[in-house]
């Protein structure tokens, strides 16, 4: 197992005893921390020691904490590493003015030791799950190696450095042979013990640089950076031996299993793209099957009827049309293990299990009343499921208090919807759904968070999720909630917000849809979360 890495916080602050004070704070909390007195030191360092979080000062000589942050922002190096500003200025505006600039936190000095480690523990913790929310998005649940979603972006990072460096790198793609006839004989389940142990020895077997990834199905992939023509197709017959060579067997009955191999080699001077030389490999495959199978089979060495046999060939056709619809299912799987993930808020509160549910059925009901586009409905039902993750982070404490909440807890419960797309963004593929939920909380008249939008200039997908998230907020008990409205009041409640809080439009497509639902909404109100 991987041991956990030990996570770094650089300081940037001009005074030498604060230096010393968090250094030692750090320190206490096993943290690693790294020192700057300067904002030039501190960019620098930032760049290069890539720490978890950084602690800024505002008033430095020269160039200030938020000209600092504006430029670690803006630097591809440092942007997405979270700041938090350590100041003694605590007026309302330069701590929003801090936010804004995209620091995540603001802390007033002289500051309270328990109340800053909580606050760099909250962003550790974010920085935590969003790592294992990658890992979980890059890997392939069966085999446990990179999925093809992480393959095509290592592949793609690795086509552009070798264009920079006029260096080459080699693609091998593999396909069991017949695994059809396999599956049918021994069964789904021995299927996949040998796709696991294919998997298992390209692993096994490559050098530490290359990467083998499943491409899907029966087919996996082996890139290997820096590697010219001549050799990658030795080492391709190689790994193809070993498989051929393995001593596979099934209830202690020798079978034989063996791969059919593509390559392709992408020099530095050529103008191919990772996709074309994805293509080629698959062509160069496509080619050993009809020379047999259990071959290499290089995309160089490919005769002119070989070339054009594989453009015509129906086969290809079809691969190229699940080439084409692989994003849909690539966001479908990810979106499975981050709803996973979004049970893990069941254990802060049972009602947000119900809430999640409810709000996606008002949203898309709402959304069609509008009729909306396709996408946009299908954006919505991702974005309602995801929109408290966000929450995750959320101390329990201040998640389900009974009490009323200050108004530093208040902030802390308003970051959610930010925290949210902060998870989300490493994992690339919910780009609309996260301005969706980004946007959630704001209001029509602009007195909402967190960038205080105004009118139509808030995504309609977050005006829509804004209501329905309020109705059912208004038709669920909650444990501080001492009585819930009913639908009808509820509605009115909506109705009388129409214009200040809500966009009347949406409101008026709620109203629509309520109708036609009469008897069977509210959703929730389930007995066992009522108030004690
Ligand atoms: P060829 O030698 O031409 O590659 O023939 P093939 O039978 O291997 O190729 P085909 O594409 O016709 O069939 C691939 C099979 O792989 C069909 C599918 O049931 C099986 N398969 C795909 N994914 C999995 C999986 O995750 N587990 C198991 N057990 N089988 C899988
Ligand atoms: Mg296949
Ligand atoms: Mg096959």
């Amino acid at each position: 197992m991987k041991t956990k890495r030990q996570r770094k916080v650089l300081v940037i602050d001009d005074s030498q005893p604060n230096l010393i004070l968090l250094k030692a704070h750090l320190t206490s909390m096993g943290l690693v921390a790294l020192l700057a007195d300067n904002w030039r030191d501190g960019i620098g360092l930032a760049a290069e020691q890539k720490p978890d979080v950084i602690l800024l000062d505002v008033m430095m000589p020269e160039v200030d904490g938020f000209e600092t942050c504006r430029r670690l922002k803006t630097d591809v190096r440092t942007s997405s590493i979270p700041v938090i500003f350590v100041s003694a200025r605590d007026a309302s505006e330069d701590k929003i003015g801090g936010l804004k600039l995209g620091a995540v936190d603001y802390v007033t000095k002289p500051f309270n030791r328990a109340e800053l480690q909580a606050r760099i523990g909250i962003v550790l913790q974010m920085t935590e799950l969003q790592e294992r929310l990658l890992l979980l998005a890059n890997t392939d649940e069966l085999t446990g190696m990179s999925n093809r979603r992480h393959f095509f972006e290592i592949l793609e990072r690795e086509v552009l450095g070798a264009k920079i460096r006029s260096g080459s790198i080699a693609v091998m793609m593999f396909d069991v042979d017949h695994f059809k006839n396999f599956n049918d004989t021994y069964g789904h389940l021995a299927g996949d013990r040998i796709l696991q142990q294919v998997g298992k020895i390209l692993n096994e077997n490559i050098y530490p640089l290359d990467m083998a990834a499943r491409y899907g199905g029966e087919e996996f992939v082996v890139v290997m950076p820096g590697m010219p023509a001549e050799i990658a197709e030795q080492r391709a017959q190689k790994l193809c031996s070993i498989i051929d060579k393995y001593g596979w067997e099934i209830s202690g009955q020798s079978i034989s299993i063996t791969c059919s191999v593509g390559v392709a080699v992408f020099s530095g001077t050529d103008s191919t793209d990772s996709y074309e030389l994805i293509k080629r490999a698959d062509e160069a495959l496509y080619a050993a099957k009809r020379r047999g199978r259990n071959c290499v089979v290089s995309y160089d060495q490919l005769n002119p009827d070989e070339q054009i046999m594989a453009h015509q060939d129906e086969d290809f056709q079809e691969l190229q049309t699940k080439i084409s619809s692989l994003a849909v299912q690539i966001k479908e799987q990810a979106l499975g293990i981050i709803s996973a993930f979004t049970k893990a808020i069941a254990a802060k509160g049972p009602y947000l299990v119900s809430h999640v549910e409810n709000v996606k059925t008002y949203a898309i009901a709402i959304a069609k009343q509008m009729e909306v586009s396709d996408l946009l409905v299908q954006q919505l039902k991702t974005a309602a499921a995801l929109h408290d993750l966000g929450k995750i982070i959320i101390p329990n404490n201040i998640l389900n208090k009974m009490t009323s909440l200050t108004d530093e807890e208040r902030k802390i419960i308003q970051r959610h919807p930010i925290s949210s797309a902060e998870i989300l963004a490493p994992i690339g593929l919910f780009s609309q759904e996260i301005v969706i939920i980004r946007h959630h909380h704001e209001n029509y008249d602009g007195t909402g968070y967190p960038n205080g939008l105004v009118g139509k200039n808030i995504p309609i997908g977050s005006r829509i999720l804004s209501v329905a998230n309020t109705f059912d907020s208004l038709t669920s008990a909650k444990p501080w909630m001492t009585e819930t409205k009913s639908a009808d009041d509820a509605l009115g409640e909506l109705v009388s917000l129409a214009g200040s809080q809500f966009d009347p439009e949406v409101v008026d497509a709620f109203r629509r849809t309520y109708a036609e639902y009469h008897g069977a909404w509210p959703l929730s109100q389930k007995p066992e979360y009522a108030v004690r």
